[in-house]
């Protein structure tokens, strides 16, 4: 057996970040202890909705993550995507702090850990498959999984199309993050556009209901996306909300075609919510 063969799938959040660079993991703990001191000077938003973002509840991330939840819920109230573009697309006053939780790219952990945990605090959230990669097995595609990151070593294990299935009876809403995690500004039209289409079709497919949200990889704008042409795009290929990775609150009057989220890990503390909570 080569080493390749005997790597196992990543469950913890540890061996996620095992291979990062003493440089990286420096940065990342300056950055928290920065947060830590301005977080002491903001107050979070009197009223909007926030769109948290995660990718993993890996299982040692699971007590941050119920935290979190907790943090939020006496913070505000928590609303699914459907409400949430229907209160922007409505066009009244925001009043009150509300929290649409959403996840990218189609971890298993999603089944074995968050769904359980937003459950058991009586919450939904949206979740965005990259749907090329739903269904695949650690045999079978191993070379795919291990090329969904840039490093190369991850090897990351995906829903299966049961699992999507189960997560819709549980309450919780799917949605498209394309078939194959594409910087969408990089493809020419036709390809950006069956990427959105293709993906939506399948999910429609599997589900037996209508896939009405799409979330843009990587999600910056100008760099991932164009504001000119994806978010409109989208809206014809029959998508009723457009999602980003830009930070920020959603309130009175933003479209629903550019939804700003917050990055978050299940790990942070408190302070970095509230930090990143606030305006
Ligand atoms: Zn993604």
């Amino acid at each position: 057996m080569t080493q390749t063969h005997t790597l196992s799938p990543i469950r913890t959040y540890r061996d996620f970040v095992a291979g990062q660079s003493a440089l990286a993991r420096a940065r990342e703990f300056a950055r928290g202890a920065a947060i830590r001191v301005l977080s002491a000077g903001r107050s979070p938003d009197k009223e909007g909705i926030r769109f948290p973002y995660y990718h993993h509840v890996f299982d040692d991330e699971r007590d941050g993550f119920a935290r979190q939840l907790k943090t939020m819920a006496s913070m505000g109230d928590f609303i699914s995507l459907d409400d949430a573009v229907a209160m922007l697309d409505g066009g009244d006053a925001i009043d009150g702090r509300y929290f649409c939780i959403t996840f990218d790219d189609g971890f298993r952990n999603w089944a074995t850990n968050a769904v359980p945990l937003l459950l058991d605090a009586g919450t939904t959230a949206a979740f965005f498959i990259v749907t090329g990669f739903i269904g695949t097995s650690l045999e079978a595609d191993r070379d795919k999984l291990l090329g969904f990151y840039d490093q190369g070593d991850l090897l990351m294990e995906f829903l299966s199309w049961d699992d999507c299935r189960a997560m819709v009876e549980a309450g919780m809403t799917i949605g498209s993050h394309t078939m194959n995690h594409v910087h969408l500004a990089d493809l020419d039209d036709d390809s950006a556009e069956a990427e959105m289409k293709g993906s939506k079709d399948a999910i429609e497919a599997e589900l037996g209901r209508p896939c009405d949200h799409f979330c843009c990889p990587f999600g910056r704008e100008g760099i991932d996306f164009l504001r000119t042409s994806h978010p409109g795009m989208a809206e014809k290929a029959g998508y009723k909300s457009f999602l980003t990775g830009r930070r920020g609150a959603m309130r009175r009057g933003a479209s629903a075609m550019m939804i700003r989220r917050d990055h978050m890990l299940a790990g942070w503390g408190d302070y970095q919510l509230k930090y990143f909570f606030s305006s």
